[in-house]
């Protein structure tokens, strides 16, 4: 069984916006939890976690994978916040976890945690580079008062703060009927670890796990934003799935059959349809109703309305990125024409250049893809990003050649000696 996951994320119930961000793909899961105003959070922790859009690992040590990578992430995130004002001081933490074979890597900078819960208990696998973690650590502070400190919220490790970072990784085999947890802060500041333990013993799905520790940080005070994925590296583990899923499955496909099955009746006045429409009650009246003339034009008008008027908001909510001259591009609405009409728009200019992203990327941008406006922002700032660290290496190595090239004339034009 590959490995099985579930995700949820919530504003909480006082912050005005959700700066976490999360990525899960199997077998690829990170959360991130930004720092920074004006939205710079949310765009530190985007970034952090679209790295691993493309994070497959190829060695036999994914934690010298995740390092390289998680330290790339941070130089780009903080040559961001050097180069723009507005972004300047922007940080984000990352807990990121990969499965390979039997075990499971993970690596981590800040206070987001990496939980295991196995045989009905709850270990924390990460430490939180926080003051009040490191207070801890070191003696200083129980946990009861860690729990109640005033500087909590202080994490002395982010990404994207200084030039270099510290990654730490582990990596430990699992084991069937494991359930390993990402979280923000934002989960266990609200939650106790005897309560999360308790809603993953829970019945039901992983998705109604996850959901069930969002509410229950909510139901605390939802002081933060709160993000959390639950991962089974054996895919079996979750009974859950099999027991929500399982009658569902038997509902519906017979149920879907006998419509199709129907259909046919209809026409023959079998067995079917009078099992069907025995009572011509709401179903059977409006279903009357759409098959005459005057049903169907009604049926048109009101499908031609709720097209148009979606497809309007729908346009004003989407956003794709293109090629304008040579410049990457965010287009608001969509990559078409309607006649003389064009449904989309130029949203955001940048310095990137098709010609100088990679080929995946250009397919990428080529597929002009729909996005959510954050969405299309973060692949844009990356892409900005990635333009500006080749051009500095450019510029680098032009410089060396340069250097080199000078330092050779000058040893071809002057004879031993000196000139004459
Ligand atoms: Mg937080």
């Amino acid at each position: 069984m590959p490995t099985t996951f579930a995700t949820a994320t919530h504003t909480g119930l006082v912050r005005k916006a959700n700066e976490d961000s999360m990525f899960a793909r199997a077998p690829v899961f990170a959360v991130a939890d930004g720092m920074g105003g004006a939205q710079a959070g949310e765009v530190a922790s985007g970034l952090a976690v679209q790295a691993f859009e493309w994070f497959v690992p190829q060695t036999s040590s994914p934690e010298e994978e995740l390092t390289r990578l998680i330290t790339r992430v941070n130089g780009n995130i903080h040559e961001l916040a050097v180069a723009d004002p507005e972004r300047s001081g922007m940080g984000t933490t990352l807990t990121a976890a990969v499965v390979r074979g039997q075990s499971v890597t993970l690596a981590h900078v800040g206070d987001s945690r990496a939980y295991l819960y196995r045989d009905g208990s709850l270990t924390q696998l990460t430490e939180d580079h926080s003051l009040v973690g490191e207070m801890l650590r070191s003696g200083q502070i129980t946990s009861a008062e860690a729990e109640e400190h005033p500087q909590r919220s202080i994490i002395t490790r982010a990404l994207g703060v200084d030039p270099e970072v510290e990654v730490d990784t582990t990596s430990l085999e699992w084991r069937p009927g494991d359930f390993f947890l990402l979280c923000s802060d934002g989960l266990y500041s609200m939650v106790s670890d005897e309560s999360i333990a308790a809603i993953l013993a829970g019945e039901g799905s992983l998705d109604s796990i996850t959901k069930a520790l969002v509410e229950a940080a909510n139901s605390a005070g939802g002081r933060d934003n709160v993000s959390v994925i639950v991962f089974c590296p054996d895919g079996g583990a979750d009974p859950g799935v099999a027991a929500a899923s399982a009658p569902t499955k038997i509902i519906a496909a017979p149920g879907i059959e006998a419509i199709e099955t129907d259909a046919g009746f209809v026409e023959n006045g079998g067995p079917a349809e009078a099992a069907m429409f025995e009572e011509p009650g709401l179903f059977g009246r409006v279903h009357r109703f759409l098959s005459s003339l005057a049903g169907r034009v009604v049926l048109g008008i009101l499908l031609a309305a709720i097209l148009l008027g979606g497809g309007w908001l729908f346009t004003r909510q989407t956003y794709y990125l293109g090629v304008e001259g040579d410049h990457v591009v965010i287009y608001q609405g969509i990559p078409y024409d309607l006649g003389p009409w064009s449904l989309s728009g130029m949203y955001r200019n940048s310095i990137v250049m098709f010609s100088e992203l990679e080929p995946f990327e250009q397919d990428r941008v080529r597929r002009q893809e729909l996005q959510s406006k954050g969405d299309a922002e973060k692949m844009l700032d990356n892409y900005t990003v990635q333009a500006r660290e080749r051009r500095l290496e450019a510029e680098r190595r032009a410089a060396e050649e340069e250097a080199r090239t000078k330092t050779s004339s000058q040893n071809l034009t002057i004879p031993p000696g000196g000139l004459p």
